[in-house]
């Protein structure tokens, strides 16, 4: 039975890389911060569809993993002060001063910015025994959290987040909302 689940499990590796190595969507720059929903956010599969890519639905109302060291990681590793939001809701989920280089290509860091917009569920998927972090409004599915490494930050924690569930505020553009600044 654990022979058929890692054998299931590499299946569900191959085949998630494969089909999405094709994937180039970016993180996306918001000129101004989300506004930040009050309350839990519950809305159909449908509705979404609406408001999320394909990619985005797959990982973040379904569960799924992006590929490592993708085009969104890539972005990721290269951006400056700011904030990380869901996209689904708006929650502001990081700080970019938390973030640090796991090496894993998957955007990492050692704390959240809210303990309410950022949650945990035990995860026994895949046969492994994993902490699943989730958007604290609207259950979107961020990535896994890993406990006890040490990476000399100040927590042992590794949020381990799937950069296209992640909007981006830079923090020059929270201070001079007026101010265009286009690259
Ligand atoms: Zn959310």
């Amino acid at each position: 039975m654990k022979k058929l689940k890692i054998f299931l499990t590499n299946i569900f590796i191959a085949t998630t890389l494969t089909s999405c190595q094709a994937d180039e969507n970016p993180i996306k720059v918001l000129e101004t911060a989300p506004k930040e929903p009050t309350e839990k956010i519950m809305k159909s599969e449908e509705e979404w569809k609406k408001i999320l890519t394909p990619e985005q639905f797959r990982v973040a109302r379904k569960a799924g993993t992006e590929p490592a060291f993708n085009a969104v990681y890539k972005q990721f590793a290269k951006q400056g002060d700011g904030d990380y939001h869901c996209v689904g809701c708006g929650s502001k989920l990081f700080h970019s001063k938390t973030k640090f280089d796991s090496g894993s290509g998957w955007p990492s860091f050692y704390d959240v910015a809210s303990n309410e917009n950022v949650v945990t569920k035990v995860d026994n998927s895949h046969g492994m025994e994993r902490t699943e972090i989730l958007c604290g409004k609207c259950d979107a599915h961020l990535g896994h959290l890993f406990t006890g490494e040490n990476y000399g930050n100040p927590t042992k924690n590794r949020y381990c987040v799937n950069g296209i569930v992640l909007d981006f505020v830079p923090s020059d553009k929270e201070k001079k909302t007026d101010e265009k600044t286009e690259k």
